[in-house]
């Protein structure tokens, strides 16, 4: 109802907006994004504990032994009433650390005297070898670390990990982050979509951060035109229709890779539809090689090429500079790097199968 009442009141709105598009392609591209990613993005996780010893699900690219072990860190971690944040960076850690293998001490082959899933050193007072080589104890002793980090559910999960681990190597966390939120939705049934920072599992509200550490780009907002639609082919975002002004937020943590104006005309106020280029732009570069795109703000982004970025930090406020006929945000996800069409896919879909819709509901 809400939806359909949102689309009347904006039908005029979107005939101006979406640059090429006829205002029949705008409607369509509502509907067409409705049902493609129902099934995969539906559910936010089962309040029921994982059990290890259970039928496991299965992934292509772990074994049963490493599934296992997530499946041990998880159930821990919900033992200890860690919400599903904590989950993600569990299972991510454990893949760098020791790709989900409990590891016996490796003597000169190892890092000192790291010892299993989280290669904890009992020369530091993690435990002794026996308790570290069991995967539920090793586990337990990284959740009550990692609690007690200050704010660790919003921070980069590189951040997080690295407050607890003290690894030599801090950077290769983030690499694993897009796995460990398959493995986390594949053993709790999309947990890794819910609200990141709260016990009770529900799904993710805009503003608010997912487990997988995805948030909404802005909040409200009525998706127009979509992802290479019959009309649009060389359409590589989606256009988010909201006002003027609205803040923009940074996709998921990140690496601010572009921050500039991109149009004939210089970004001198608002474009139009014979003005080429995205206006004042940012990309971003997240965890797992992802880029996002954000086109057409109001002014000068607020980040800075190299600026690293927290999830939902605002990165600049909506407008209509360069090729837009009316203010909105453009937004495209990119993968494998490639931050030309050829890494495009659809931002509807990408975000809500991490559990970030960009339409509010
Ligand atoms: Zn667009």
């Amino acid at each position: 109802m809400r939806r359909a009442v949102l689309a009347a009141a904006l039908a005029s709105a979107l005939l101006l907006l979406c640059f090429g598009g006829a205002a029949s392609a705008l409607l369509l591209g509502l509907e067409d994004d409705g049902d493609s990613f129902t099934l995969a993005s539906g559910r936010c996780g089962i309040q029921q504990t994982v059990d290890p010893d259970g039928k496991l699900p299965q992934l292509s690219n772990i074994d049963a032994d490493q599934m296992r072990n997530a499946a041990i860190i998880v159930s821990v971690a919900q033992q200890m009433g860690v919400p599903p944040r904590g989950w993600v960076i569990g299972v991510a850690t454990a893949l760098q650390e020791s790709w989900l293998r409990n590891l016996p001490d490796l003597g000169p082959r190892n890092d000192h005297d790291s010892i299993g899933l989280f290669q904890q050193r009992p020369s530091m007072g993690w435990g002794t070898p026996e308790q570290l080589q069991d995967p539920a104890y090793a586990a337990r002793k990284f959740f009550e670390k990692l609690v007690k980090v200050e704010g660790w559910q919003r921070m980069p999960l590189t951040d997080a990990a690295q407050a607890v681990q003290r690894s030599a190597y801090p950077d290769a966390y983030a690499k694993h982050e897009p796995l460990a939120t398959q493995i986390v939705d594949a053993l709790t049934g999309g947990g890794a979509r819910a609200a990141g920072s709260e016990t009770h599992l529900r799904c993710a509200s805009q503003g608010e951060i997912a487990a997988s550490g995805w948030t909404a780009p802005v909040k409200g907002a009525l998706v127009g035109s979509g992802f290479r639609t019959a009309q649009r082919r060389d359409h590589q975002g989606v256009d988010l229709i909201v006002a003027r002004d609205t803040p923009i937020h940074a996709a998921a943590a990140g690496e601010v890779l572009v921050s500039m104006c991109q149009a004939t005309d210089n970004c001198v106020g608002d474009g139009g539809v014979n003005v080429r280029g995205c206006g004042w732009y940012v990309d971003i570069l997240h965890a797992g090689n992802v880029i996002t795109r954000y086109c057409h703000m109001g002014h000068r982004p607020q980040v800075r090429v190299g600026q690293t970025v927290a999830a939902g930090q605002v990165i600049g406020y909506v407008g209509s500079t360069g090729h837009s006929s009316g203010p909105h945000l453009h937004f495209e996800v990119h993968l494998n790097g490639d931050g030309h069409k050829t890494g495009a896919v659809d931002p509807v879909r990408f975000m809500a199968d991490v559990g970030a819709p960009l339409e509010s509901r």
